[in-house]
């Protein structure tokens, strides 16, 4: 079986979890241009092969960062408030090395005037602040974790360039430990000046503890919050995606271009956790990987598509969708030709909160794209867990953000073996994963035959 033997190789310990950018990744993404190449799809990667090179910047911290900030000094002399990671606060995730930005306070304990809800960017039980945070430094002040995690994700979506949260106690719990650990910097693609484009990671976020709470007391909103970093020499490095296509047969359908697509990365060597260091990545993403591979080989068994088909699995997804970023930057054909996007992520497993074996579409209510491929006979529901966030999670967003109608299917129902060494194949459903599969090949046929050209609802596109 086709689907087994891919999830064998690309979960397996000899890939040892095929590290973003690492020549692991390089050998899985060989590995599955071969596997296009023996379906008879075309290459679309780099000079006629299946592999498309990306540069990466990689840049290592090498002290503690530090925030900055002044006092009012009304009447007394102003002064320097200096917080060092480990100390007063913890970097706990840093994608800029240096930024500078004005303090906007939030109650997310408050409810009324200040919280408003949109319908794509929030929870819909749950009212969380998305007032304009374009360019501050939010500092969300509040004591449920829930609201406090909810308010990050619409601080981000409105544009904030830090979030300071108070300490959870399970971040208090580590304090120490974390400390002496200094913040991975983001890497980026050669040339980029931004940071990573997925949510995830694409954040500084500090969490704050009790001493620095307290010196904010009376420091009013507009104060100018500074981050402060000792970076040493950038290391190049490449992350690498493999891309094929099926060119269309219809000359006018063939530039309407439909996109199947996952990421072929995950998190490699890491720490320990019951004495195995290899994060497998059997469900995150070897199981949508597999889900595109299958496509194409059905895909490219039958008459020739009507649409092109691009199959793109993607590296570095994990680093922050690098591997999507640069396709999106340099696509095998113009941007605006791609109808659709249709994402495959963790749908190895069942998503225990729906009956049978049926699969989510994140940002369902953003586009018409789900509700047309489950018309014709896609097991696709909507996303449930709208708290989540997953439309902004994985690697569509990058190409959504271009204005492509990008969405990922998964069925993934928040396991704890997500980003585990446990995410092996010992936990993947195979029955599952053979039904999703098989049940998705009579809408896509119908997706990549048609003329039909999903749209955007209003307020959905990000
Ligand atoms: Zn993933």
């Amino acid at each position: 079986m086709c689907i087994r033997a891919h999830m064998d190789f690309l979960a397996s310990d000899a890939l040892r979890g095929r590290g973003s950018g690492t020549a692991d990744e390089l050998v899985a993404a060989t590995y599955v241009g071969a596997q296009l190449e023996q379906y008879g799809i075309e290459p679309a990667g780099d000079n006629g092969t299946f592999i498309q090179q990306a540069p990466v910047v990689r840049r290592r911290l090498t002290a503690p960062p530090q925030l900055r900030f002044m006092t009012p000094g009304d009447g007394i002399p102003a002064l320097t408030i200096l917080w060092t990671h480990g100390k007063e606060m913890l970097a706990l995730d840093l994608t800029d090395a240096k930024f500078k930005g004005p303090l906007k306070s939030v109650d997310t304990d408050l409810g009324g005037a200040s919280l408003q809800q949109t319908a794509f960017s929030t929870s819909p039980t749950q009212a969380v602040p998305v007032a304009p945070t374009s360019d501050a430094v939010v500092l969300l002040r509040g004591k449920d974790q829930e609201k406090i995690r909810a308010a990050t994700f619409a601080a981000v979506e409105g544009g904030a360039i830090a979030v300071l949260v108070p300490a959870s106690a399970d971040v208090l719990k580590n304090w120490d430990e974390r400390g002496k650990e200094l913040p991975k910097l983001p890497e980026k693609l050669e040339g980029s000046a931004s940071g990573p484009a997925l949510a995830e990671g694409g954040l500084n976020l500090f969490a704050l503890s009790r001493e620095a709470l307290a010196d904010l007391n009376g420091i009013p909103d507009g104060t100018t919050f500074y981050l402060e970093t000792v970076v040493g020499p950038p290391e190049n490095r490449s992350t690498w995606n493999a891309v094929g296509k099926i060119t269309g047969s219809d000359p006018r359908l063939r530039k309407s271009v439909i996109l199947l697509s996952a990421h072929l990365d995950h998190l490699g060597i890491g720490p320990p956790v019951n004495g195995d260091a290899i994060y497998n990545g059997a469900d995150d993403d070897a199981s949508g990987t597999v889900a595109v591979l299958e496509l194409a080989r059905v895909l490219a068994g039958g008459p020739r598509p009507k649409r092109t088909v691009i199959f793109a699995l993607f590296g570095s997804e994990e680093a922050g969708g690098l591997g999507s970023a640069w396709f999106e930057q340099h696509p095998p054909m113009p941007l605006a030709e791609i109808a659709a996007n249709l994402e495959f992520e963790m749908i190895g497993r069942r998503d225990p909160k729906y009956p049978g074996d049926s699969l989510w579409l994140s940002g369902w209510a953003r586009s018409n794209l789900g509700p047309a491929l489950a018309a014709h006979g896609a097991k696709l529901v909507a996303d449930a867990r709208p708290e989540e966030h997953f439309f902004l999670r994985s690697d569509n967003y990058v190409l959504a953000r271009k204005g492509v109608v990008a969405q990922t299917a998964s069925s993934f129902g928040l396991h704890a073996d997500y980003h585990q060494p446990s995410d092996d194949i010992a936990h993947i459903d195979f029955k599952h994963m053979t039904a999703v599969i098989g049940s998705l090949i009579g809408p896509v046929e119908w997706l990549v035959n048609s003329a039909f050209r999903p749209r955007w609802n209003a307020g959905g596109r990000p």
